[in-house]
């Protein structure tokens, strides 16, 4: 699957070029032109990076960049800063606002790139591998095979593509809404519990030898990959 940029810039041209280059370097990309834009992008879908303008009207970016490092939700995701003149990225460097990287206008988008696949690459082994792993769990991509602690574990696509987001997103949480999204794809019309059904069947399938359940579910948020089972504060963990 794609990662995803989000692109905070009020300038048209430059959002254009933005978004016309990261989509040729095989990124998926989603436009906000200020702050309130970004913030509801984002609720509706956690972008894998932020690529952040200082200079923006109402929210400035570094604002912005504060309010993304304290939602939950956005903590760790991966912020680069862009910035029009030297003066304004030193003062930059110097803020405690988060941010990952800091980029200087102008700037070529080779370079720029080449900054945000090695900022992806830092917080997410996963975009750069063949081959995904969790605990005792082996996805290889390039064979489209799944293994339990070396036992082949036969998958169907819907199942694999599911596992798949969720091995590229180890510990974080998605709800139904947004595993239907990024799973199933935006323009099908499917129930939400289709999705609880192939966590379901997922969950079998993984289980077959009465391994550990990496499939937690999280009461009325939804699901995640991740080996704390049963930790109270965020939710109880299903036992069918
Ligand atoms: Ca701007």
């Amino acid at each position: 699957m794609k990662p995803m940029i989000l692109v905070v810039e009020d300038e048209p041209p430059l959002q254009q070029l933005l978004s016309y280059n990261l989509k040729a370097a095989g990124f998926e990309v989603a436009q906000a032109y200020d702050g309130e834009e970004a913030l509801q992008l984002i609720d509706e879908r956690t972008p894998d990076l932020v690529l952040l303008d200082w200079m923006l009207p109402e929210i400035s970016g570094v604002e912005l960049c504060r309010r993304l490092r304290r939602r939950s939700d956005t903590a760790r995701v991966p912020i680069i800063m862009l910035t029009a003149r030297t003066e304004e990225h030193d003062r930059l460097r110097g803020l405690e606002t988060g941010a990952d990287d800091y980029v200087t206008k102008p700037f070529s988008p080779v370079e720029l790139i080449a900054r945000i696949r090695a900022v992806l690459r830092r917080v997410r082994p996963a975009f750069s591998e063949q081959a995904l792993s969790f605990h005792d769990l082996r996805m290889d991509l390039t064979a489209h095979r799944v293994f339990r602690n070396g036992r082949e574990v036969h998958l169907s696509p819907t199942e694999f593509r599911l596992l798949r987001y969720l091995l590229e997103n180890p510990g974080r949480v998605f709800n139904r809404a947004q595993l239907l999204d990024r799973v199933w794809g935006t323009d099908l019309e499917i129930e939400l519990r289709t999705v609880d059904a192939t966590v379901r069947r997922l969950r079998r399938s993984l289980n077959q030898n009465g391994e550990t359940d990496l499939l937690r579910t999280v009461r009325a948020e939804g699901y995640s990959l991740d080996l704390k089972h049963g930790v109270a504060s965020e939710g109880m963990a299903e036992t069918g």
